[in-house]
């Protein structure tokens, strides 16, 4: 699905330039590095503060938490997604108001996130799926008329933008009250283990964040409030910094890639290409198709005899996991998840990727699909 080996070897003087500095120096834990990151991403996307921590989870629990998020809050977010969110949101003690999606973008109905909001809302998390913005137009309208906190969960769409109907262009993590993303190795800006990143305008939400991810420590051995130990280690900051520059590049070669399967599927009426939001740079964190016709399953038996890698994101709809039964979500308010559960495959997707792959992977689908196999 992912390449990291060939991208590694196009830096590798560099990175192993710089883990080799800070072995050296043996600040592993918040050396320089750290910081001169955090400011470097926080020029990129042109927002005031960026507080990195220990991965995507925590960045969302951090948040939660510097928002002062209390038992019995609701907090609405997308039924299609990774589990991380919700997650957090019950490990807080909240209660997470699931809701579905739109079937061409993946990304959070601000219809449904409307009809979900009750007295007791205190936040909306949407998530920039598979690399593209959610309506961010609609969703900061609703936050504004019920004064709800936005958390944009930015961990597959960083480098990505939204254009509002002024015409404001701001990249997406920069637009809610708080982002957050993660630098897992196979994200878009991925390190060489875990990391994760907070984003905010606030100076007070940052003061915050960066107690709340040192132990609630204000003060040396001064402890203000309970927090977390989630840090970015300095080696990974040190990677980060050698990626970041080319994150562009590789947003780029990735919207390429999509170009070229984009091209190889034109005409095959059985695959739905990913729809892409005109107002939002998709950054194709995922390729995903729409399989017709409930052959989704049997084409990826087909892949999978034949090599071919492939993802299904997500196989089962958040209501329906085990783990937050208690919350009795009801099947029937999600009709598009649970078609996309059984409609989408994710093809390989990655900045390496060339055509005569893109070719190889395209011919294989369209053999099964054609019934030639
Ligand atoms: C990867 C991911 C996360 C969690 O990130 P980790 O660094 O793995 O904890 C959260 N939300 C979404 C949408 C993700 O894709």
């Amino acid at each position: 699905m992912v390449d990291l080996q060939t991208q590694y070897q196009k830096i590798k003087p560099e990175v192993d330039q710089v883990i080799f500095e800070v072995i050296h120096s043996t600040k592993f834990i918040r050396g320089p590095q750290v910081k001169q990151f955090e400011e470097e991403l926080a020029n990129y996307l042109n927002v005031k503060h960026v507080v990195a921590c220990g991965n995507g989870t925590d960045a969302l629990q951090i948040s939660l938490m510097a928002l002062d998020l209390q038992p019995g809050d609701e907090v609405i977010t997308a039924d299609f997604t990774f589990a991380a969110t919700v997650e957090v949101i019950k490990l807080l003690k909240g209660k997470p108001v699931l809701v579905d999606v739109l079937p061409d973008t993946f990304n959070i109905d601000p219809e449904a996130v409307e009809k979900a909001i009750t007295p007791r809302t205190k936040a909306i998390i949407p998530v920039h799926l598979f690399g593209q913005s959610a309506d961010m137009d609609e969703i900061m309208r609703i936050a504004r008329k019920y004064n709800l906190a936005v958390i944009e969960d930015n961990a597959q769409a960083i480098g990505s933008d939204f254009r509002f109907a002024d015409g404001t262009v701001k990249k997406t993590g920069t637009i809610g009250t708080i982002g957050t993303t993660s630098f897992f190795p196979s994200k878009n800006l991925g390190a060489y283990g875990d990391g994760g990143a907070i984003f905010t305008d606030d100076d007070r939400l940052a003061h915050r964040l960066r107690g709340i991810v040192n132990h609630g420590m204000y003060k040396r051995y001064y402890y203000d409030e309970v927090g977390v130990n989630s840090r970015l280690d300095t080696i990974q900051a040190a990677i980060l910094r050698v990626k970041l520059p080319h994150l562009d590049a590789y947003n780029e070669a990735r919207r390429r890639a999509a170009d070229v399967y984009d091209e190889l599927f034109a005409g095959c009426e059985q695959v739905i290409t990913p729809y892409r939001d005109p107002r939002s740079k998709h950054v194709f964190h995922q390729y995903t198709l729409k399989i017709k016709n409930g052959k989704r399953d049997a084409l990826a038996d087909y892949l999978k005899a034949e090599g071919i890698p492939f993802g299904i994101y997500y196989p089962v709809p958040l209501h329906r996991q085990k783990a937050y039964a208690d919350e009795n979500f009801r099947d029937e308010n999600f009709p598009v998840t649970n078609r996309l559960t059984e409609e989408v495959i994710s093809l390989p997707m990655h900045t390496e990727l060339d055509r005569e792959q893109q070719e190889f992977i395209v011919g294989k689908v369209k053999n099964f699909l054609r019934g030639k196999v």
